[in-house]
């Protein structure tokens, strides 16, 4: 193939060189193929005139054009013109470029005006590139036709244009390459991660379960009775786990279940905190909540899991100290905060702890868990048309704030206290 850096035609006026030489550049240093083109063709064009080109791929069953413009005279008539398929399809039958002129008949001639009056078209066929038949087609209006030394310059483009795409294959090859090598070191991540976060509470189960099952002790009741609680617990943190497995392999395949309906907040986090506080916490729950009788139009199990996941955080992650729950109206959306008296969260980690398996540095060992369930609860405020984000609670803890649209609830007026 001839290149800008080689000798090529005798016939080359300087311009036409410099043309060429800038477009090689062009090519080199674009990144979006589209974007190129149209550098090209705005390179190219102070020396070789055209109004409109196309690029044309041949599917085997018809020509789609990939890349159409109006640069000149074209531009206003851009409905009612010829694009120029016939001659392209001709440069590929041929495999060598295609010359047509066409005068239109004196009644065409001025329903279309002047300037259409005569259309030129180049046809010139680009290498076939992975089975793929492409042909870019140069068009004038008004003439002159297209003389041979301008299709030797415009098969020099086109020539030119075949690297680009070829180019832009090759780049598209790399970053599918690449992309498929992330993805086989996110899924070992995730065999690996997995395997350790299942086998911890199996341990535990397997463990007391084995013990209690030895012939040789007999165990008080009061043993008996706390190994069982253990195995309890384990099985349930198991069952968590699988659950939020299960939701974020459902959330990928957008198959996530909702069961919308009006859902009076106030109502559902009073009985949430009270289920709560009856359970054994390793923090002290505050409730602070405005009891005005108002609905979010969402899912009550999937809005209950989200506070779950944020209770069960703090009590992970910020043990201790009090965690209070809080609900506020405010003009479009209802406002829930659940804050900690943590260590918090670094401001520069505050956007990646709810993507899918992000932990902190500090917890990744120290802590079990997955790095799922924020973004679970991302995903599920999300398709409420809300937003969770987390910010500093006063005392320098974690406050999580979870909003969700009332504004939108069906029928609102008409609610119960
Ligand atoms: P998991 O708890 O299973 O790791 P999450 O998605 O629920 O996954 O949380 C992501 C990470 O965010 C956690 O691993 C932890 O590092 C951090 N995090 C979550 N909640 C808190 C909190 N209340 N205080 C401090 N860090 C937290």
């Amino acid at each position: 193939m001839t290149g800008p850096t080689q000798p090529m035609d005798a016939s080359l006026r300087p311009e036409e060189y410099k043309a060429l030489y800038e477009i090689g550049r062009v090519i080199i240093q674009m990144e979006d193929a589209q974007a190129a083109l149209q550098e090209i063709l705005r390179l190219a064009r102070p020396v070789f005139i055209f109004d409109n080109v196309v690029l044309y791929e041949d599917s085997g069953e018809m020509l789609t054009p990939t890349y159409a413009r109006s640069i000149g005279r074209g531009r206003s008539l851009e409905a009612e013109v010829d694009w120029g398929e016939t001659v392209a399809l001709q440069a590929l039958q041929r495999g060598e470029p295609v010359v047509e002129s066409r005068v239109a008949s004196g009644e065409e001639s001025t329903e279309w005006g002047e300037r259409l009056g005569r259309q030129d078209f180049l046809g010139l066929p680009l290498k076939n590139l992975e089975g793929v038949r492409r042909s870019l087609v140069f068009i004038r209006f008004g003439g002159p036709p297209f003389l041979s030394e301008q299709v030797r310059f415009a098969g020099l483009i086109a020539e030119l244009v075949e690297r680009l795409l070829e180019r832009q294959r090759l780049v598209e090859r790399v970053a599918s390459l690449e992309a498929e090598r992330q993805l086989a070191r996110l899924q070992e991540h995730f065999v690996a991660m997995i395997s350790h976060e299942l086998r911890s509470p199996l341990g535990f189960i397997k463990g007391y379960a084995t013990t209690l099952l030895r012939q040789d002790t007999e165990w008080d009741s009061n043993t008996r009775r706390e190994f069982l609680t253990i195995i309890d617990e384990e099985a349930d943190r198991l069952a968590s786990m699988i659950d939020n497995l299960l939701d974020s392999s459902r959330l990928q395949a957008g198959a996530l279940a909702m069961d919308f309906q009006q859902v009076y907040l106030a109502r559902l986090l009073q009985d949430f905190i009270d289920r709560y506080q009856a359970e054994d916490l390793p923090f002290e729950l505050r409730a602070d909540i405005s009891p005005e009788p108002r609905a979010v139009w969402g899912d009550p199990r999937r809005i209950s899991q989200v506070l779950e996941n944020l209770l069960g955080n703090a009590s992970k992650y910020a043990p201790g100290g009090a965690v209070t729950v809080s609900l506020t109206w405010e003009d479009a959306f209802a406002h829930i905060t659940v804050s900690d008296e943590g260590p918090g969260i670094p401001p520069e980690q505050r956007t990646n702890i709810f993507k899918r398996f992000y932990r902190l540095p500090r917890h990744e060992e120290a802590i079990p868990g997955t790095g799922l369930g924020l973004h679970i609860c991302r995903q599920i405020v999300r398709m409420h048309g809300g937003e969770i984000y987390v910010d500093s609670a006063a005392g320098g803890g974690a406050a999580f704030h979870v909003l969700l649209p009332w504004d939108a609830a069906p029928d609102r007026e008409g609610g119960e206290a």
